[in-house]
């Protein structure tokens, strides 16, 4: 599978904000963008007036790179987004949100979206009883996720059972005793966290 090779960090210093895709890095004094806030290369101190387009293109990028997403499957999300009823950008995040490894990820199983992207693609978890390893898998309303039984005692999940909850979504629940989260409801704009203009980013794919 294709996957970014760039330096988690310098894609931070790139779009000129913290992405968040190092896990606990991020909130160290070691986080690289709290220390040299400019773009990588010999011109990142310069400043450019950006166009529309660029700006519409960087809030893409990000949003990409948050999700640990490529160019093609994050078109294919727009394009269903916007197929759906609603605001097409609100419903991209929310398919974005309904990713099976981003699940994991705001369980609080994984320090990171690619811990817990990895995680699912090592086989530790199932839905609805049944193993699922693909990271892109879609949930829905109802949905299960739970540690497969076989995994919950190994250390790294023993860990996680002593974890106290702590801020959850309230599309979703999570019982570290159990190892299961429910999916309790589709997300909505205002459960999501993240500093994007989706906007933006309909703006491009639309022209
Ligand atoms: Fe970005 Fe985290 Fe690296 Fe800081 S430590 S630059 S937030 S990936």
């Amino acid at each position: 599978m294709a996957k970014y090779t760039e330096s988690k960090c310098r894609l931070c210093r790139r779009e000129g904000q913290k992405l968040f895709l190092k896990g606990e890095r991020c909130f160290k004094g070691v986080c690289a963008f709290d220390r040299r806030p400019v773009a990588p290369g010999q011109h990142g101190m310069s400043r450019k007036k950006v166009s529309e387009y660029g700006l519409q293109l960087r809030e893409k990028q990000k949003c990409k790179r948050i999700y640990g997403v490529l160019e093609g499957p994050f078109r294919t999300y727009y394009e269903k987004a916007d197929r759906m009823k609603g605001i097409t950008g609100e419903n991209m995040l929310s398919l974005l949100e309904r990713r099976l490894d981003n699940v994991v990820y705001r369980m609080g199983i994984g320090s990171s979206r690619a811990q817990a992207r990895q995680l699912v693609t090592h086989a530790h978890f199932t839905v609805n009883g049944r193993p699922v390893n693909i990271a892109s898998y879609q949930v829905k309303i109802g949905d299960v996720i739970a540690v497969k039984e076989s995994k919950k005692d190994n250390k790294y999940f023993a860990e996680i059972k002593q974890m106290k909850v702590g801020a959850m979504p309230k599309w979703l629940e999570f019982n570290p005793e159990t190892l299961e989260g429910k999916i309790l409801a589709n997300p909505v704009r205002e459960d999501i966290d993240i500093s994007i203009k989706e906007y933006m980013i309909v703006e491009l794919y639309s022209k």
